[in-house]
């Protein structure tokens, strides 16, 4: 069977190519000249896989889809709150070339994907000069992308003989004294940073990699630490957009980075990473098609971040056992712990055994096995545990045995990381209930009860 999905791209492509508004970027000669019949999206998934439709291998400058990326270096050098001290995390509303800044005494740049923080972000990348810069930001691009990435100079030359806005904001920064190096140095790696080229397979590799925490999909290389890119789709996602992220929040909902040369990336967390490209820009810089093909992708896939029905379901399912003891036969509760867990599903495991386990009370339910001596969880069904789904079952397991309880622990997978409690409090693990059950004498198991989350 052909994949469907190309053939979806192709008439996603189709349909916004039937829209002609907007113009390319004029403020940089090459840029003007663009081709204005190339257009191309691009989709790659977290497990690496990419589908394109389009001119897909047509190169454009990378353009301010580099800031989101050299925000991510400039806090790996510098760490988080050496960059924060620099650079703010608050959307300007104002178009991106404006001199936004916070007033009082920080005189931060508003965020990184303004060209005012984003000058700054450039700054704060190791290096003795633009060009030692601008080679780390290269080869961290390149490596996002897969395959070697050059600068175009003639898109270098064309910005800078007249980047005098752009030499404008970073004498200001200069002139307030939060810019360390030189100004003059400062843009001109910035605008090189611009310069480089890509098509939209390397942006949607780029944008899988955000999406993928770090890790890029197809090398399994981790490029960008977790809690980078926390933060640099955090920003994407209130200022990717410039001041237009109002509306790209509520109509498309992917955290984005738009360049004035045409791109744009979307980076789903956990999901995929997208990239489009046609020249055609509107009046924020944001490419026409290419907001209409994040758009539509968006809508057909179900891509909306805030779109409820991707919530992970936990359920919890409980199960009794009896086994007989000295004073005749007790219940031994199984809490059967299925789909993806996180706080929702976890909390929803706590209540369901401190409800089982407590002194008998008014609450329906409660203390029905308060006296039994061995639980069992079992995470046969779970997918995964996040942190604090650990944490929290962890904690459970710790205070059923201050209770004096044995608890048995059925992960086959291991999902569990049991090694955080004292060895005293660490479960027997078996791989299967039956194999717990042997070891306990138990007589078989019924399904009592089911909870979803
Ligand atoms: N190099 C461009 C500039 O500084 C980047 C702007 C953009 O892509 N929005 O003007």
């Amino acid at each position: 069977m052909k994949s469907p999905i190309p053939d979806y791209l192709i008439g996603v492509l189709d349909k916004a190519s039937q829209i002609n508004d907007g113009n390319p970027a004029s403020y940089i000669e090459v840029l003007a000249r663009a081709d204005t019949t190339k257009s191309a999206v691009a989709l790659a998934t977290v497990d690496g896989s990419l589908y394109t439709a389009g001119d897909d291998r047509v190169e454009f400058s990378i353009q301010s889809i580099s800031k989101a990326f050299v925000y991510a270096l400039a806090i790996y050098d510098r760490g988080l709150d050496g960059v924060l001290a620099k650079i703010g995390v608050e959307p300007s509303g104002s178009p991106f070339n404006e001199f936004s800044i916070e007033k009082g005494r920080g005189h931060r740049p508003l965020n990184p994907l303004i060209n005012l923080g984003a000058i700054m972000a450039h700054s704060l990348v190791k290096g003795n000069s633009p060009e030692e810069r601008v080679e780390r930001i290269r080869a961290i691009l390149s490596k996002l992308a897969g395959r070697q990435l050059h600068v175009d100079e003639s898109v270098y030359e064309a910005e800078i003989q007249t980047a005098y806005r752009n030499m404008g904001l970073a004498f200001m920064l200069k002139a307030a004294g939060v810019l360390e190096c030189d100004p003059e140095h400062a843009v001109q790696g910035y605008v090189r940073q611009c310069a480089i080229n890509v098509n939209v397979r390397d942006l949607a590799m780029m944008a899988a990699t955000l999406a993928n925490g770090g890790t890029h999909p197809v090398s399994g290389e981790s490029i960008i630490p977790s809690d980078s890119v926390r933060q640099v789709l955090s920003v994407m996602t209130t200022c990717g957009m410039y001041d237009a992220a109002g509306d790209w929040v509520s109509n498309v909902g992917i955290p984005a980075k738009s360049g004035v040369s045409g791109g744009i990336i979307g980076a789903l967390p956990g999901q995929i990473g997208l990239a489009t490209f046609s020249p055609k820009v509107d009046n924020h810089g944001n490419s026409v098609r290419g907001v209409a093909m994040c758009q539509q992708l968006s809508t057909d896939l179900g891509l909306h971040m805030m779109d409820i029905n991707q919530i992970a379901r936990a359920t919890v399912r409980q199960c009794l056992t009896t086994i007989t003891t000295g004073e005749g036969p007790v219940g031994v509760p199984i809490f059967d712990l299925r789909g993806a867990v996180r706080f929702g599903g976890a909390e929803l495991l706590t209540r369901t055994v401190a409800r089982e386990l407590s002194e008998p009370s008014e609450e329906p339910g409660s203390g029905c096995n308060a006296d039994c001596p061995v639980v069992i969880f079992s995470l046969r069904e779970t997918i995964s545990l996040n942190t604090v789904a650990q944490a929290i079952l962890r904690e459970n397991i710790r205070r059923l045995r201050l209770d004096g309880k044995r608890v048995d622990l059925i992960d086959p997978n291991g999902v569990l990381d049991i090694t955080q409690l004292l060895p005293e409090d660490q479960p027997t693990v078996f791989n299967s209930v039956e194999q717990a059950l042997k070891r306990i004498g138990g007589l078989g198991y019924r399904v009592v009860t089911e909870y979803h989350s």
